[in-house]
């Protein structure tokens, strides 16, 4: 049977996400549900997908199908596109599997011309409503369809207001509307050379290809990039009557959500402006009024759009974000999905939704994206400090958390001051798609225009960042870099403070301070920790780390970097005298003096810990990162070492690698330098010792990890020196102290060889840093250089060194278990390279049976949620 590329909304239902988007498959399901909603068509994603492999064609199979469904559509609705009587108008709107608001295109008012422009000026005896609409659509179609910039329209239309004496659109009377048109259409000729197309089916092919084209967008790009939604799933197009939010004032237009996106407040929050269309809200170009307005204005249709928001948040038990349009005082439902919520809401809803008995906890915990607990996290603004400062303005509070940073005006200047380290809060009129890169780079955005529903707010709040929208106060001046508020003038460079719940804005730098979490967020995560099988341990070198890692719920130390134990002044200098050493004997003696920082660090460490696992890596540094580079430096180190600075220059040559990543690093040092692993042991068994005594009820049993191992005759090597080492001092110590040597598994060879090295190793850590970087050949430190042009090329979707290649490594990884655990029945294996706290990469570890995932400290509470998340998944097949 041929492929069928094209569903109405009633041939679908809520379970076809996969097939129709989400917008197509909600739109279904409301039909189902028998709300009022304009019944239209679904071409699926896989006609996306198709539109690719054919070259970026919509193939005459596919154009046969649409031709066929725009008939059904015309009777269902007794409409016609062209039709001197009852024309057809239709929206064109994309829809993806998983939402990505304002990332791809929309074309509104579709079937307009000079013929059905007249028809419909005629019929409703509106003739301003109809010319808006056309103006609107030749400008929306030029701009999304054939990307005539929009620019070149405002122009326009800043130009007619000015001649008419006018400020608003809508003080433009319908010969305005009129001749705007005319310009328009003048205006398409002048840039295409052709003329605007008049034949209603011509223009609507060619939005849906611009929507499919849409998902291949830079925009689109990047946002799939940062929410793990794989390239293959292409867009579908919805194809819907249009209602019309712009008839006059019995008509309008607006967005509301069941719950507050920001908060998690059980009570209907959303905005509408009367004689409008969709975009105006969206784009934030007028200020819409409270959705509780309505009762006032259209006190029927509140109650009857209040009666649809519950029954639908009942259907889906979920918060949801709603899109309608009043046409002359009849409701029409346009969109609905699962809302956007800050992480803040996520917790909260997802905790209500249980009590409300709406939700299982298991479901609550599946609910909610680990990736937004990260904005939990953030800083916010110190408290006192805040009681302290004055808020010079105020906007909405559209997305949580505090920014303190140097004002920016463009997205362009926010990504390249955010690239050298800089904070910057970006400050715009209104933000757009295009900014997106820039807002990600903010650690702010201000905005003077739009509402909580505004691109800023909703992009802002799916990325975590904080967002204050809507000052209206701000006097902008773009093109000169400047604002005026409060009677100042702020520059470029110069500090502000948003906090993005209040809507503050302040003068100057306010300090942050960690954020604390509790309530909702303790309930969830202590469901999460019900659910989950894999241990959740942490990256830490520091006590403090490894305190906050505690806090935050880790189990254990997976990886502490000893190497990076050493940065300090005092204890570089030792460490420095230690690699410069000539001799065995000058390496021990400065290794006496490094010895008491290792054992200190140790013992605090385990204190930190409680008695839970503490691994401890051997010494990994790439050399040439250690030795000194400032001549001052190299004087002190020859002085210390009684030799010459040209010897010490000589040396340091000589240290020179050509790929210090994959040199003299790793067990590679124990091996030359095998007093480093013994000193490393008499540390690390000192501090056990010492901490074990001071706390009988807790159980330190040291984990010595030995990184970079390729071959079982290294291991056994170290192991030797540890073993040697560790029990003469705990015989010498008169201790009963338990401990254990296991290896990193990062270089292929190990993964391999596996079957041998668990002979050796009472456990396995993967280091996926180095073991994708081994496994690519791209070096880890520079990959970057390239990677963008793997993006764009479609190579890859995503960095492998954020998220794990499970077809590469994972096999690596995979085979190294497969070879290690039946040779070593006790043997335990994690994972501490960056991939622990990536949740796809979590899901990952559990599926192919990890102990536990390392990474670090802020990342604790994600891996634990994905962990459960992983577990919940895999019980429900
Ligand atoms: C790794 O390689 O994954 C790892 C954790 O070690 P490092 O990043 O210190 O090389
Ligand atoms: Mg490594």
């Amino acid at each position: 049977m041929a492929t069928k590329w094209v569903y109405l909304f009633k041939e679908g239902n809520a379970d076809m996400r996969n097939l129709l988007g989400g917008k197509g498959a909600n739109l279904a399901e409301m039909t189902n549900l028998g709300l009022p909603v304009p019944q239209g068509f679904t071409i699926t994603t896989e006609a996306c997908t198709q539109y690719y492999e054919d070259g970026r064609k919509i193939n005459d199979e596919i154009q046969g199908q649409i031709m066929e469904y725009i008939a059904k559509i015309e009777e269902i609705n007794g409409k016609k596109f062209g039709d001197k009587e009852n024309p057809l108008l239709v929206s064109v709107r994309s829809g993806a599997r998983a939402s990505m608001p304002g990332m791809m295109d929309t074309i509104l008012n579709l079937g307009l011309n000079e013929d059905v422009v007249e028809v419909l000026a005629k019929k409703s005896g509106n003739p301003r409503w109809a010319w808006d609409c056309y103006r609107r659509f030749i400008q929306m179609f030029s701009d999304v369809v054939m990307e005539v910039g929009k620019k070149y329209f405002e122009e326009l239309i800043d130009k007619m207001k000015e001649e008419k004496g006018v400020t608003q659109d809508v003080e433009l009377d319908a010969d305005d509307l009129k001749e705007l048109a005319n310009q328009f259409k003048a205006e398409y000729k002048a840039k295409i050379g052709e003329d605007f197309p008049s034949d209603p089916k011509v223009q609507l092919m060619e939005a849906i290809k611009a929507v499919f084209r849409s998902w291949d967008n830079p925009r689109a790009n990047v946002y799939r990039r940062d929410n793990d939604i794989p390239y293959s799933w292409g867009t579908a197009v919805n194809v819907q009557p249009m209602a019309f939010g712009n008839m006059g004032e019995t008509s309008g237009t607006g967005v509301a959500f069941t719950r507050d996106p920001a908060t998690g407040e059980k009570k209907l929050m959303g905005e509408f402006l009367m004689n409008a269309q969709g975009e105006d809200v969206v784009a934030g170009v007028r200020t819409p009024q409270k959705i509780e307005q309505l009762a006032e204005v259209m006190p029927e249709v509140f109650e009857q759009f209040k009666g649809v928001c519950a029954k639908l948040e009942n259907h889906y038990r979920d918060m949801q974000d709603m899109e309608f349009t009043i046409e002359d005082r009849k409701l029409y439902m346009l969109q609905t999905r699962n809302g956007k919520r800050t992480a803040q809401a996520a917790l909260k809803i997802a905790c209500d939704l249980v009590d409300e008995g709406m939700r299982t906890p298991q479901e609550a915990v599946a609910m909610i994206d680990p990736r937004n607990l990260d904005t939990l996290l953030h800083p916010q603004f110190d408290a006192k400090a805040l009681k302290a400062a004055t808020p010079m303005g105020k906007g909405l509070g559209a997305s949580p958390g505090a920014a303190c940073g140097k004002v920016v005006f463009t997205a362009e200047d926010a990504k390249e001051w955010g690239a050298s380290g800089e904070k910057v809060v970006l400050v715009r009129l209104e933000t757009s798609p295009e900014d997106i890169e820039g807002m990600k780079a903010a650690q702010g955005i201000l905005t003077v225009r739009g509402g909580m529903t505004s691109h800023a707010a909703v992009v802002a709040r799916g990325m975590g960042t904080c967002c204050v929208s809507g000052c209206g106060d701000i006097k902008m001046d773009e093109a000169n870099k400047k604002f005026e508020l409060a009677g100042k003038t702020f520059h470029e460079g110069d500090f502000i403070s948003i906090d993005g719940s209040t809507g503050n804005i302040y003068e100057g730098i306010i300090p942050t301070v960690d954020a604390t979490i509790a309530g909702e967020f303790g309930r969830i995560m202590a469901w999460a920790d019900e659910f989950r099988k894999l241990k959740v341990r942490t990256n830490a070198d520091t006590p403090a780390d490894a305190k906050k890692a505690r806090e935050l719920g880790a189990e254990g130390i997976g990886l502490c970097r000893t190497e990076h134990m050493f940065f300090e002044a005092d204890r570089i200098a030792a460490f420095r005298e230690m690699i410069c050493a000539d001799t065995v004997e000058e390496r021990e003696e400065a290794l006496e003096k490094i010895l008491p920082y290792q054992q200190g660090d140790f013992e605090k460490l385990y204190e930190a810990l409680e008695g839970c696992p503490v691994t401890i890596r051997f010494l990994d540094p790439p050399l040439h990162e250690f030795v000194p580079t400032e001549e001052e430096d190299i004087e002190k180190l020859a002085k210390a070492q009684n030799k010459s600075v040209e010897d010490i220059k000589a040396l340091i040559d000589s240290l020179h690698e050509f790929n210090p990543m994959m040199g003299h690093r790793g067990c590679r040092l124990a091996v030359t330098y095998p007093e480093i692993a013994k000193m490393q042991t008499k540390a690390v068994i000192r501090a056990a010792i010492n901490v074990q005594k001071a706390h009988a009820d807790w159980t330190v049993k040291p984990e010595i990890m030995i990184p970079l191992v390729c071959d079982i005759k290294e291991l056994k090597f170290v192991k030797k020196v540890v073993v040697e080492t560790a029990d003469a001092e705990i015989a010498a110590a008169g201790a009963n102290l338990q401990y254990e040597v296991g290896t990193m598994i990062e270089i292929p060879r190990a993964a391999l060889t596996a079957d041998e090295i668990a002979n050796e190793a009472d456990f396995f850590c993967f280091g996926t840093n180095d073991l994708t970087q081994m496994t690519f050949g791209f070096s880890r430190d520079d990959a970057g250089k390239f990677l963008d042009a793997y993006y764009d090329t479609k190579i890859f979707e995503n960095d492998p060194f954020a998220k794990l290649d499970q077809t590469g490594v994972g096999k690596l990884m995979e085979t190294a278990i497969k070879l290690g655990k039946p040779v070593n029945d006790k043997l335990h294996i994690g994972i501490c390279g960056e991939h622990g706290g990536d949740p796809s990469s979590v899901e990952f570890c559990h599926k192919i049976g990890l102990d536990y995932v390392s990474c670090s400290p802020f990342r604790v509470p994600i891996a634990r949620l994905a962990a459960a998340q992983a577990a919940i998944a895999e019980s429900r097949q």
